[in-house]
């Protein structure tokens, strides 16, 4: 006898099934075309070409749920719900084409083998459902948020129940012959039979209309759930993720705009409503999937600040995400559109570093830092309304050239006591050195600065300081939303160091570092960037320099931790130049906290927060500080002059002196090393 069963046992009016079920494909369809006009209609934004993830890799990381940690409960649950939800699918698919006609495929031992992948994906799926239902309850969640979740859960748990309850019922009342390879059904007719609980036709049809109906609105109604939606849009997001990320993405040409033709549209300043929301930053709000992962190395929520990045996601995708159908014909519920930053709140929003650790977390793709700044931007030019601390660091950049608003004259006093030629001494082999901050004064810069130069003098590196270029890129007024400002001053960097003939430029500072690198560029610059990490490590490489601490007289610096700045490793991928220096200087490689490269924790000093000290709780710097003193190190070493001060100064905080000494890289090289062998080598030449 060929194994197989009559589909749609004892089941009248199939046609009433049939209609449902195209009723619940078009809603399922439309439902999806409405996210992906709404995606696609967002306002375009400049964007950088960059090398996208793909879907390729996207799909295959879906698969594999490598974007887990391995052992971690939401990865256990998700990958039983994820193949028990894509299982059923394909044998229900089996089920409908065999109901078309294609017969064979609910024949013989492909009938016992969907038989089979049914039972196993049903009791995966239930027992996956039931474990996201334990961890959602667990879970501190908003109220609605909340209820969304655990009734989708709940469905889902129905819909498997119900679905073995109907094939236990069918089992029994049909003396189903292949009843084995129904393993879990079989298992349950015997438990319904023993318990004498209804076995009975009525019962049979009942139940089966029953989980027929509630399966069929369920995925109807996957592309209205915020909690669901993200099936289609996470993969899609995290395929457009740029492999490189973008650190600053070109921003329209403010003065260009203003010179625009009347009638044009105005130009997109920020994020002031939901209308200004990019494509990608719509694909964000939909690609979330509530899980919280963004929290655990966010500087600003660990240390108790007004700001959940998951929670500012989802709060921006309730009040500018699609509109339901209730709120387009406004049935009960406030028409009236709040701005994104009022959903977020002003406080989250000046709360973040932009440190991009919860992007680099994301399972999904979301591109938190993009959202922020825009928002920002939105509410400095548009409402001038940011906090007084940040206002005045943009008064002091554009009055003194500097957010700290160090005079000048003073500033640039140590050009001539260092004797620094600020004109190229080499011609087109004289690197620029772009001093940017550091030359605002205070003696930490400076011993920067002084051991930076010494390391050049003694590789023979011919370099100069361009007197009006020792002043600030411009970060400052970017990343606290004043693009107007930003661009400004970064037109006029551009100029002069154009006037000057500079062609290559050596940059020390992160965060100059990626303004340099990646924002000058689109406003018209063309010049070779290099960080001093990459530029030393070759020099070390070449016998620039070589590394002698017996001709200094010097013992080693000890054991050396080392701090990731977020701007020079999340930003900008360089983890192992200063590394290497470091192993090269003391001999063994870094010791490395628990939390380090893409998953560093941040000093809390990015994101404009170095300029305004808006801590309500616990210092970031501090957390910090204590995890990588807590390594037993000799030496903290760090590589940029903000992570430097916001270390300094938690040091200063701790009830005892630090059992360590905090210092730059640069200094600990410079202190190691003397001129190397060799003669003229590429980076001199
Ligand atoms: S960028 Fe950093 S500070 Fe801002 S939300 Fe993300 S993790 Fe938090
Ligand atoms: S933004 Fe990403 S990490 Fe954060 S809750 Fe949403 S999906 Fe999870």
């Amino acid at each position: 006898m060929t194994a197989g069963r009559e589909l749609f046992w004892q089941i009248e009016p199939q046609e009433v099934f049939s209609w449902l079920r195209w009723a619940a494909v078009v809603v399922f369809g439309l439902g999806w075309l409405r996210l992906l006009v709404w995606v696609r209609s967002g306002r375009q934004a400049g964007e950088l070409p960059t090398v996208r993830l793909g879907w390729v890799r996207a799909l295959a990381e879906a698969a594999l749920h490598s974007r887990f940690k391995p052992g971690v409960a939401a990865r256990i649950w998700h990958v039983l719900v994820f193949y028990g939800f894509l299982s059923l699918l394909v044998v229900t698919l089996c089920v409908m084409a065999s109901h078309a006609g294609m017969s064979f495929l609910f024949r013989g031992k492909i009938y016992l083998g969907l038989t089979l992948l049914a039972e196993v994906a049903g009791a995966g799926l239930l027992a996956g459902a039931l474990l996201a239902l334990a961890d959602s309850l667990r879970r501190p969640r908003e109220g609605r948020r909340k209820f969304e979740k655990v009734s989708a859960l709940l469905l889902l748990i129905f819909i498997c129940l119900s679905g073995f309850l109907v094939e236990a019922e069918r089992i029994a009342l049909a003396a189903d012959p292949w009843r084995g390879w129904s393993f879990v059904g079989n298992f349950l007719s015997h438990l319904l039979a023993t318990s004498g609980v209804a076995v009975s036709m009525g019962f049979y049809e009942t139940l089966w209309w029953l989980h027929a109906v509630v399966s069929l609105c369920f995925v109807a109604w996957i592309p209205f759930s915020t909690g669901l939606r993200h099936l289609l849009f996470a993969p899609a997001r995290r395929a457009d993720t740029a492999l490189r990320p973008v650190s600053q993405p070109p921003q329209a040409d403010l003065n260009s705009v203003r010179l625009a033709e009347p009638g044009l549209e105005p130009v997109r300043l920020g994020m002031r409503a939901s209308r200004d929301l990019t494509p990608r930053q719509r694909a964000s709000l939909l690609a979330c999937m509530d899980c919280g992962r963004c929290e655990r190395l966010c500087p600003a929520f660990q240390t108790g600040q007004p700001l959940s990045p998951r929670k500012a996601i989802r709060d921006l995708a309730g009040s500018s995400g699609p509109q339901s159908l209730l709120r387009r014909v406004g049935l009960g519920i406030d028409r009236s559109e709040v701005s994104p930053a009022e959903a977020v709140s002003r406080s989250a929003l000046w709360a973040c570093r932009l440190c991009r650790a919860c992007e680099e977390t994301c399972p999904a793709g979301v591109e938190h830092v993009p959202l922020v700044l825009d928002m920002r931007r939105a509410e400095v030019l548009c409402q001038g309304r940011l906090p007084e601390a940040a206002a005045q660091a943009l008064r002091n950049l554009a009055r003194t050239g500097n957010p700290y608003g160090a005079p000048p004259a003073e500033r640039l006093r140590w050009l001539k006591d260092e004797g620094i030629p600020e004109k190229p001494v080499g011609g087109q082999s004289s690197w620029l050195l772009w001093i940017g901050c550091l030359a605002s004064g205070d003696d930490l810069k400076l011993r920067v600065i002084s051991a930076w130069v010494s390391l050049l003098r003694k590789a023979g590196v011919s370099f100069y300081v361009l007197r009006e270029q020792a002043s600030c890129c411009g970060e400052p007024a970017r990343v606290l939303g004043d693009e107007d400002l930003f661009q400004t001053v970064a037109k006029s960097r551009i100029r002069s160091l154009a006037q000057a003939g500079a062609e290559k430029i050596l940059v020390h500072c992160p965060h100059c570092y990626s303004i340099l690198r990646d924002a000058y560029p689109a406003l018209g610059a063309d010049f070779l960037v290099v960080h001093t990490s990459a530029f030393f490590r070759q020099a070390l490489q070449e016998g620039l320099l070589r590394v002698s601490p017996e001709e200094q007289g010097k013992s080693g610096p000890g054991r050396v931790a080392y701090h990731d700045p977020c701007f020079l490793g999340r930003y900008q991928g360089l983890y192992d130049p200063p590394r290497e220096i470091l192993a090269a200087v003391s001999g063994v490689y870094p010791l490395e906290a628990a939390r380090h490269r893409k998953g560093s924790f941040c000093c809390g000093g990015g994101g404009g927060h170095f300029f305004m000290d808006l801590d309500a709780g616990e210092r970031p710097a501090s957390r910090r500080l204590e995890e990588l003193l807590g390594l037993g190190a000799e030496v903290l070493s760090v590589s940029c002059g903000f992570c430097h001060a916001m270390f300094d100064d938690a040091a200063r905080r701790l009830a005892e002196a630090p059992p360590a000494r905090i210092a730059d890289w640069l200094e600990l090289l410079q202190e190691r090393t003397v001129p190397g062998s060799a003669g003229k080598a590429l980076l001199a030449g």
